[in-house]
């Protein structure tokens, strides 16, 4: 029988991606969600479970029943806008209700993997951004996916728990299919949103131009799903060989691919990709936006062997375009 691996938020954008390379990779994915934002059918493989991470009985029968080989842990809530104005809610999923899936896989000793993030450094002092960057949250979102990272820092010093995690900055794109995608409500992601625009003929908002960048907007690392969910399955493969002993610093990595592109680089290579003038207008800036956030990658390259295969700009946008393209029609 296959090894399983349990996928928490398997329903959502990411885990939803997770669950496909997972079982490429031999393994059968175990699905916890509670679909208070994933989407049922996003989930195209494995057993689907529907319930919290908080529930420890629930936990205890799935672990016993599936004896996971790994937890890859994606149930969470991502939206810094959000966040800010329900700080309580952010503490509690991200933090509280994560730690007691995190004691669950402790007290069981499976491997654990964590969706971590570029929040956690807040302002940039250098860039591109190294693991070493100072972690200074500017929102709360950021925050509890901090304080979460140091609850399993607690666990591996008191239970031996093993984990490694990983710190995405601008997680875009689709698997070719076109079948599974981003899909949050509300849409807040530039991508996602150019080519709602660019489809709809709708306007969109670019917030702020008077940044300290080329062109004056916002430059980020977007990194293609599909590299995401390798990275994953390479770090599974690499935390087996840590020793207990081994601190936090030897277990966090990266992941972008240390270059940036403008909220303008996208938006133009969104409308020469679908063939459409999208109409952008200029706006404030949005709180808590940093001007730059470029991954330095190294780490997950060297140690991991990671290297983005689906990253470039266009790429990711046409494998984006071509999901909800299909959200269309479906
Ligand atoms: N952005 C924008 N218009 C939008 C959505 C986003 O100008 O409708 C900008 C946003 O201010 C940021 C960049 O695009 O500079 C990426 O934002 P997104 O929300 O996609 O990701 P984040 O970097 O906040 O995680």
């Amino acid at each position: 029988m296959n090894a399983s691996i349990l996928i928490t938020g398997g329903a959502g954008y990411i885990g939803s991606h997770m669950v496909l390379a997972a079982a490429s990779a031999g393994f059968t994915p175990v699905i916890l969600d509670d679909f208070s934002t994933g989407h049922m059918d996003a989930i195209t493989q494995g057993v689907a479970v529907s319930g919290n991470i908080a529930d420890r009985a629930l936990l205890r029968s799935i672990l016993a029943e599936h004896s996971p080989a790994c937890i890859m842990h994606f149930a969470a809530k991502s939206l810094v806008a959000e966040s800010v104005e329900k700080p309580e809610l952010y503490w509690k999923n991200n933090v509280e209700d994560a730690a007691i899936l995190m004691e669950a896989a402790a007290e069981a000793k499976i491997p654990f993997i964590f969706s971590s993030t570029a929040a956690v450094y807040g302002m940039p002092e250098y860039t591109p951004m190294d693991e070493a960057h100072p972690t200074a949250p500017i929102n709360p979102y950021g925050e509890t996916k901090l304080a979460a990272e140091r609850k399993l820092e607690e666990y591996r010093l008191s239970h031996g728990l093993n984990y490694g995690i990983l710190r995405y900055f601008n997680a875009a794109g689709a698997a070719p299919g076109g079948v599974i995608g981003e899909r949050h409500e509300p849409e807040t992601h530039l991508i996602p949103l150019a080519i709602r625009a660019a489809m709809h003929g709708t306007e969109m908002k670019i917030f702020g131009d008077d940044y300290d960048t080329q062109d004056g907007t916002c430059l980020r690392d977007y990194i293609h799903v599909l590299d995401l969910c390798d990275a994953h399955l390479r770090l599974y493969n690499y935390i087996q060989t840590l020793r207990p002993s081994q601190p936090a610093s030897e277990r966090i990595f990266n992941l972008g691919t240390g270059t940036g592109f403008s909220v303008r680089e996208v938006i133009e290579t969104t409308a020469k990709i679908t063939g459409k003038t999208i109409h952008a207008i200029t706006h404030p800036r949005r709180a808590g936006d940093p001007p730059a956030l470029v991954a330095n990658g190294s780490r997950a390259k060297n140690i991991l062997g990671w290297k983005p295969k689906h990253s470039d700009l266009a790429t990711i946008i046409e494998d984006a375009f071509r999901f909800h393209q299909n959200e269309r029609i479906s």
